[in-house]
């Protein structure tokens, strides 16, 4: 059996998905900016697609999506634009950020702090979590930009944005919220948040790799990143990945009529995943679940390497990650484990399991039983588990 629980690094094309796709790689392989019928063939399914991404963020017409190629380049552009049009003006230099958002924020950030930007990383609380009083702390008269993740990648938690909206509005600072965990497990409403600019990937929520978007506020477009022809209003050159934007309105159209599964079912098939594997002495999951995704675990099994964990779990077909996806050969800790200050024996012991609305009770039914043998295999083995002292405090709590 293969089992994939690694769904906050990448989702399967929903079938649906790659039906509306096919047809534009070998029959409808026109360019949509030429002069004839190859081109014009395509208008109409690409209008279809755009305006399906706009229904499910409830973006009015006014306001702006453009199609990039990943969510890494919407977050760079956001960042870089803001970066030419306040820091090296002069009217502003300071941008602030959590430090927990996706590395394509954070190093982004530290690139423009190299280049003489102030940013400030505002500390996780002992639950995972943004406190969005802190924000309002920091803001000051030089603030360019807030951005801060909907939904965090480890863990699931879901951050403030609503009342960090009302604050950078109240306070004129522009609010960046990178989406890509939140859409398709949470209700995202552009309207009833006062949200500025808004990152997505497709590839996260059943669409195809290589396709993201960006939302702009009416009166809050960026500069363009990418120069050239006129494509995505000039917002975005570069010929339009035809395939991609079909995928990705058909994927967001799937996310948002499966929402409420993922809200219930999901999250019922996930609470009842967690509660077993919670069973199992000395384990530790950092966010409440009700303030989290309802697809993601991430959980700490004293005494065993997450990388140790992966490797039994992937013998037996199962797919999971450290949450780390970039610790694979240093075994690094877990940076959001760093972050609310778990010891350095636990912050590396952090597995993270993520369902999709694909997952199946007896996928997870099989997967409990082979965690359960690997931790009795790898504690058996573990040094670091069997010299742990008598109430040895984790900075966490206990399940
Ligand atoms: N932001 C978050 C929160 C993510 O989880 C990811 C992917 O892991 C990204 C951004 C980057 O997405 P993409 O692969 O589309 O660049």
């Amino acid at each position: 059996m293969k089992i994939y629980l690694d769904n906050n690094a990448t989702t399967i094309v929903d079938p649906y998905v790659f039906d509306e796709m096919e047809p534009f790689f070998v029959q409808k392989y026109g360019n949509p900016n030429s002069l004839h019928y190859f081109a014009s063939e395509t208008h109409a399914p690409l209008k279809e697609a755009m305006q399906k991404i706009y229904a499910g963020i409830h973006a009015p017409e006014e306001d702006s999506v453009v199609i990039t190629s990943c969510a890494t380049e919407s977050n760079n552009w956001v960042f870089k634009s803001i970066y030419n049009e306040y820091v090296i003006t002069g009217k502003k230099n300071h941008i602030i950020i959590s430090e927990v958002e996706h590395p394509s924020i954070i190093a982004t950030a530290k690139y423009l702090e190299n280049l003489g930007c102030n940013v400030t990383y505002l500390p996780i609380n002992h639950e995972g979590i943004i406190e969005a009083d802190m924000v309002r702390d920091y803001i000051t008269d030089k603030t360019a930009l807030v951005s801060i993740m909907w939904a965090n990648n480890e863990t699931g938690a879901i951050f403030p944005v609503q009342e960090i909206g009302d604050i950078c509005a109240e306070k004129d600072v522009l609010f960046h919220t990178d989406a890509v965990q939140a859409i398709g497990k949470t209700p995202v409403d552009v309207q009833s948040f006062n949200v500025d600019y808004l990152t997505m990937s497709a590839h996260k929520f059943h669409g195809p790799k290589g396709v993201g978007a960006l939302y702009m506020k009416k009166g809050k477009e960026l500069t363009p990143l990418l120069h050239g022809g006129s494509q995505m209003g000039g917002y975005r050159s570069g010929t339009l990945n035809v395939a991609g934007i079909v995928g990705m309105g058909k994927a967001m159209e799937q996310a948002i009529d499966a929402l409420d599964f993922e809200m219930s079912d999901i999250r019922e098939l996930r609470d009842h995943f967690e509660e077993e594997l919670l069973k199992i002495p000395d384990t530790f999951v950092v966010t409440p679940r009700e303030k989290r995704t309802p697809n993601t675990i991430l959980i700490s099994f004293r005494g065993i390497e997450g990388e140790s964990m992966l490797w039994d779990l992937n013998r037996s077909g199962i797919a999971a990650s450290t949450g780390s996806a970039c610790a694979s050969e240093d075994l690094e800790s877990n940076p959001v484990m760093e972050a609310i200050g778990a010891e350095a024996d636990l912050a590396h012991t952090a597995i993270r399991f993520s369902l999709s609305r694909y997952t199946t009770e007896e996928e997870i039914e099989f997967t409990l039983a082979v965690v359960k043998e690997a931790v009795d295999r790898l504690r058996g083995i573990s040094s670091s588990y069997a010299y742990a002292p008598e109430g040895h405090e984790s900075g966490l709590e206990a399940h």
